[in-house]
């Protein structure tokens, strides 16, 4: 297994962009509602919209915090369904990923 020092600083500033991005969503958040909507369904809408922004951001941030724990635990490259490696061209796009191509959903 080659290392894999590129994915893993890859992985950590995606990490640290996706953190800064939950923080600014939450602090969005807030503002939101300190300020006065005439609108409530105007609001409410942009409180969804912001909340699955959230949500994508917080799935995205696990997969990546599970991919940087395969790196410690030297499990990274390799298929978590079959054990096959996965391509280097595929973690180069994918750097997150937990699967092969064959087996990803
Ligand atoms: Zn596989």
């Amino acid at each position: 297994m080659p290392p894999f020092d590129q994915h893993k600083a890859k992985l950590q500033a995606r990490q640290a962009a996706l953190l800064t991005r939950i923080g600014g969503i939450g602090e969005e958040l807030v503002s939101h509602q300190e300020k006065d909507w005439e609108d409530m369904a105007l609001q409410r809408e942009g409180e969804e919209v912001l909340e699955t922004l959230g949500l994508d951001a917080q799935a995205e941030l696990r997969a990546i915090q599970a991919a940087l724990g395969r790196i410690e635990t030297g499990e990274y490259g390799r298929c978590q369904m079959c054990g096959a490696p996965i391509s280097a061209a595929r973690l180069d796009i994918l750097p997150d990923t937990p699967f092969c191509k064959d087996c990803a959903p």
